[in-house]
């Protein structure tokens, strides 16, 4: 729409430049008018063309149950192929693990002003610049956290009530997911500025004058299991450097709740671990 606007407005602009009035004049600029309208009608039709064709792309469905359930996943876009034939995909049970002398995450999280969206899959709070981790040795900037219940992980085959997965990436676009388990207890205060604010329906963006900061959400000891796995959505990509934290955090039932009611059940199932290897942190 914004951009059909600022066409017309340029037109108008230009049809109502005044022009000297004789006849030679007259033709030409008959002309010129013509010209400019055509061009303009061709342009219209490109943008309206390029706006449907852009609706028609998200117009593909998917969710955790009925027909658009992850069972169906690959079969609802040839893009989505990895949710059916991938062999290093996500989530996993954490069972067995190899002990394992890995590099900490070391990170250096500042505190963010709140933006939090509702995109009909997940709570999604988007996290402003400048926050990254070490993960591996390679620089991944926080990009957003979102959640899941109940959790997508299982610990020796149990779902925990709910999973926070913070999304990173290089500076090569490569993904790290830092996953933290939590189960309902004590009432969380890092969580109530985002509980406030959770959208009952899929919504945009959007901005509020409060901060949150990952900081004080992660649990104090950052032991962590580690694997090659995948985005746990549509298009089940591979190739995400997975950290899942071995403490849980807690969150009151009230707290969990507003979060369950938004979401539902938004957990994709275990995935087979096939010729994978899960280390833990020593
Ligand atoms: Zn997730």
């Amino acid at each position: 729409m914004q951009e059909k606007e600022l066409l017309l407005n340029y037109i108008n602009n230009l049809l109502a430049l005044k022009k000297p009035q004789n006849i030679r004049y007259k033709m030409k600029s008959f002309k010129n008018k013509f010209f400019i309208i055509l061009t303009s009608v061709l342009l219209i039709s490109f943008f309206s063309f390029g706006q449907e064709h852009h609706k028609k792309e998200h117009k593909v469905h998917w969710g955790y149950t009925g027909e658009y359930k992850p069972d169906n996943w690959s079969k609802l876009k040839p893009d989505y192929e990895l949710c059916g034939n991938g062999t290093s995909q996500s989530p996993i049970d954490l069972v067995n693990p190899i002990s394992s002398s890995l590099t900490s995450i070391n990170s250096n999280y500042k505190p963010s002003l709140l933006n939090i969206i509702n995109n009909g899959h997940t709570i999604q709070v988007n996290y402003s610049n400048g926050s990254y981790a070490m993960i591996d040795g390679q620089k991944y900037t926080l990009l957003q956290f979102h959640f899941h219940t109940p959790s997508e992980h299982t610990v020796n085959g149990k779902h925990f009530d709910m999973e926070m997965h913070m999304v990173h990436k290089d500076k090569d676009g490569n993904l790290a997911v830092v996953g933290i388990l939590i189960k309902i207890g004590k009432e969380n205060p890092n969580f109530s500025n985002i509980v406030k604010h959770i959208s009952a329906h899929k919504s945009d963006a959007m901005d509020f004058d409060e901060i949150v900061d990952v900081n004080s959400i992660l649990p104090g000891n950052k032991s962590f299991y580690h694997y090659y796995g995948s985005l746990t959505t549509p298009n089940c990509a591979e190739g995400v450097n997975w950290s899942v934290l071995t403490t849980h955090i807690e969150i009151s039932k009230t707290q969990f709740d507003q979060f369950h009611n938004v979401m539902g059940n938004n957990n994709r199932p275990i995935q087979p671990l096939n010729k994978r290897f899960l280390l833990i942190s020593e």
